[in-house]
């Protein structure tokens, strides 16, 4: 494999250098963790999963406008990104009571919330990720009222349209995570989507079931959690007729 300089590696995803300046190389990993990383495991094609899924999802978000760091795939396992500055936010989206919203409020799993609801959490492992208002945001210097402007404005965009997306394949977007970076562009700045969308950072529930296509299945050890993962890509129309497993390994890049 040619060398390439990690950049840094996090709990599903390693960047390394990326062949031009100012792109990065996304490689996604089998890796999974839950519970800030207190619980570890392997989702065996996961990666390739997620790397597809999350092309295709923002290659859907480019279409409609929704401006975001996805070049292009490169590999089964990895794709080019632009390089931007992370806003050190997770971005929860919620339009379905579930998870930590679901415990710390005491609201029945799976009730519709009457709208859709926005939270901040800081990006810090160390702190577990703790939630924030935009008063700590902006009082920190995070983002700016104008960055959270943005933010709010292409979150509820991407909101409408992958709910809609997704309703037409038979799954319900239960939540998700969102993550940020600025970009900088001959002297100007925008804020551009990042990060990934993978069943690894939404909530996704059949229809009509109600089963968990998602991380959960693993949280939960639900079993068939690679299955859950390939039926999504499978409904989105991307999931090669062979399987995951028969497809070729990344390729080396120079
Ligand atoms: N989420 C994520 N990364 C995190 C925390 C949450 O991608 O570090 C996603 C999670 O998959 C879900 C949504 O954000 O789709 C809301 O998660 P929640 O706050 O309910 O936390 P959890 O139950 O995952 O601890």
């Amino acid at each position: 494999m040619a060398r390439r300089r990690q950049l840094y590696e996090g709990k599903a995803k390693i960047l390394f250098e990326g062949p031009e300046p100012g792109t990065i190389v996304q490689y996604f990993k089998d890796d999974a963790t839950a519970f800030n990383a207190q619980k570890k495991g392997t989702i065996t094609g996961k990666g390739v999963l997620n790397n597809r899924i999350s092309e295709y999802l923002m290659q859907r978000l480019t279409e409609i406008g929704i401006p975001n760091h996805f070049i292009r795939r490169l590999n089964m396992r990895e794709q080019l990104v632009r390089e931007v500055e992370i806003i050190p936010l997770e971005v929860v989206v919620r339009n379905v009571a579930a998870g930590s919203l679901a415990t710390r409020l005491g609201i029945q799993e799976g009730t519709r919330l009457p709208r859709s609801i926005i939270e901040y959490y800081y990006k810090n492992d160390a702190l577990q990720d703790p939630m924030v208002s935009e008063e700590h945001i902006t009082a920190f210097g995070w983002a700016s009222t104008h960055d959270l402007d943005d933010i709010v404005q292409l979150t509820l965009r991407v909101n409408d349209f992958l709910t809609g997306l997704l309703l037409g394949v038979g799954i319900t977007l239960v939540d998700f995570k969102l993550e940020f970076g600025r970009l900088w562009e001959n002297d100007e700045m925008r804020i551009v989507l990042a990060d990934e969308i993978s069943p690894d950072n939404c909530r996704l529930w059949d229809l009509k079931t109600g089963e968990k296509m998602d991380k959960d299945r693993f949280r939960r050890d639900l079993g068939k959690v690679e299955e859950g993962y390939q039926e999504v890509a499978r409904r989105l129309g991307i999931l090669p007729e062979a399987g995951v497993r028969d497809m070729k390994g990344p390729e080396v890049m120079q």
